[in-house]
């Protein structure tokens, strides 16, 4: 038999611009197989209904549609991914397994155990999901960055066009298969979401959206992008997150685009490298604080606690332009970046609530949901991680709502009962909160609070 390869699909559901299958489809001999493995060692701690599974249902039906086309088809297994993949490079008889890099701390033990599971098998794992990674930039002093202005300064210097370059695959090399019907939903033992109200189809889908960003909306990102009301971001991190798009590709288009715009959009997908580099130099960001000393900060405990989270939640603190985030995440599965910065900020400094609990509740709803911009996102707002802003720094809901959203219309829009009398009162007082956060953190007695400021 002729060797084949396999290409294991993971966090890069498309064709185009595909590091594993340009690696797999240009290099060596033989047909090549695409797989995908609906892993029981993340889906067993899902909920039953769970967006993110249907939307990779829905991605990989795209997939599937594009293969097809060509004569070709993925393979699909439902199991333990460490035992799946090694069983079906040895059904395939393949010689070599490719795949990305993914630096998740579970994905790298899973990772290890494909490759002990086939030491006669040639393993190559690939660059794909950032541009940079690793210690592929470090400080003059040869450490990793944990402040993001410098990391972007290196990070521009070094790009060069061959780092951006689509990574096309020949296409012609994929084995000619019968086509699988994909397994259904329910056969995966997950129940369909209300996803269909706003996703829709998978990389075709996600590279039209990026084409309607480029043309219509990216020359006023400068401007409108922290408008929670207005459609001013791209909406593209769900498709990123899944790799339905390559980060190679919008970083070309945030070139091509130039201008405020193209700079400004870049400088957020550099954001994305920053910290997918921070998780692998400090895979413990994972379950505490990058900065060690801030693990001791006596957050508020037992029922004032809980239903100071419950309230967050569940969108009903009193302070609109926070309920209004968090109702839009509960909705639909993405709340806008500026909501992001405020709610966490709100419930860690304020509420004096244990920023961990909000970044699980984010992880549980986020379309988005990536460990390392979660992780990254939440240490940024309660000041523990990689952030370069003064420690002191504490959201005020209101102004932000003024600066933000100054007619109202995002609250509005998720707060039906704003100015009722089912709309609740706030449940801190902000003076007073203010304070106690400060207190929290310890930065009173150092005598260095300073006014409340907003970016
Ligand atoms: C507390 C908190 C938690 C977050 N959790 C996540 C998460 O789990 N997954 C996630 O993708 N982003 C996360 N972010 C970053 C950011 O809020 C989202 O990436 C952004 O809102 C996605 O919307 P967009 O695609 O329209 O962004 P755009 O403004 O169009 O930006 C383009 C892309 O750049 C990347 N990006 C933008 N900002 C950031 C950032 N600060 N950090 C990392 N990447 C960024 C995203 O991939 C995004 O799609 C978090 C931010 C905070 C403050």
């Amino acid at each position: 038999m002729t060797s084949s390869t396999l290409v294991w699909l993971r966090r890069d559901l498309r064709l185009h611009d595909h590091a594993a299958l340009h690696a797999a489809t240009t290099q060596g001999e033989g047909r090549v197989h695409l797989a995908f493995v609906f892993d029981t060692d993340i889906l067993d701690a899902l909920p039953r209904q769970d967006r993110r599974v249907e939307l990779i249902h829905c991605a990989l039906q795209d997939l599937q549609a594009q293969l097809v086309a060509r004569g070709a088809s993925l393979i699909v297994r439902l199991g333990r991914a460490a035992e799946e993949i090694p069983r079906l490079a040895n059904e395939l008889a393949a010689s070599r397994v490719v795949f990305a890099h993914d630096d998740d701390p579970y994905a790298l033990r899973r990772d290890a155990a494909v490759r002990q599971a086939l030491p006669q098998v040639q393993v190559d794992s690939v660059q794909d999901v950032t541009v940079f990674e690793r210690r592929q930039l470090l400080t003059g002093a040869g450490q990793p960055y944990t402040v993001f202005t410098p990391y972007r300064r290196s990070w521009q210097a070094a790009l060069r066009p061959a780092h951006v370059e689509a990574r096309e695959p020949r296409l012609e090399r994929l084995a000619p298969s019968t086509p699988i019907e994909l397994p259904s939903l329910p056969a995966l033992g997950f129940e369909a979401t209300d996803l269909h109200r706003f996703w829709r189809g998978g990389s075709q889908q996600a590279q039209r959206h990026l084409q309607r960003f480029v043309q219509e909306r990216l020359p006023q990102y400068a401007s409108d992008r922290e408008r929670p009301a207005l459609p001013g971001t791209s909406g593209l991190s769900a498709a990123l997150r899944f790799g339905l798009l390559s980060v190679r590709e919008l970083v070309r288009a945030a070139q091509q685009a130039g201008g405020e715009g193209g700079q400004i959009w870049l400088s957020e997908l550099i954001w994305r490298d920053f910290f997918h580099q921070v998780l692998h130099h400090h895979p413990g960001v994972v379950n505490g604080p990058l900065k060690p000393a801030y693990a001791q900060i006596p957050w508020v405990q037992g029922e004032l606690a809980e239903a100071r989270f419950q309230a967050w939640c569940e969108g009903r603190t009193g302070l609109p332009l926070v309920d209004a985030g968090m109702r839009q995440l509960r909705a639909t599965g993405f709340m806008h970046n500026r909501l992001r910065m405020l709610t966490a900020s709100f419930l860690c400094k304020q509420l004096g609530v244990d920023w961990r609990r909000g970044e699980a509740w984010f992880a549980q709803w986020l379309l988005d949901f990536d460990l390392a911009a979660n992780s990254g996102g939440w240490q940024w707002s309660a000041g523990c991680g990689c952030d370069a802003q003064p420690w002191f720094r504490v959201f005020n809901p209101q102004t932000q709502a003024q600066k933000f959203d100054p007619d109202g219309a995002f609250q509005r829009r998720w707060l039906p009962e704003l100015g009722g009398p089912d709309y609740p009162a706030p449940i801190v007082d902000l003076a007073e909160s203010r304070l106690a956060a400060l207190t929290r953190y310890g930065i009173l007695k150092a005598g260095k609070a300073s006014e409340d400021f907003v970016e």
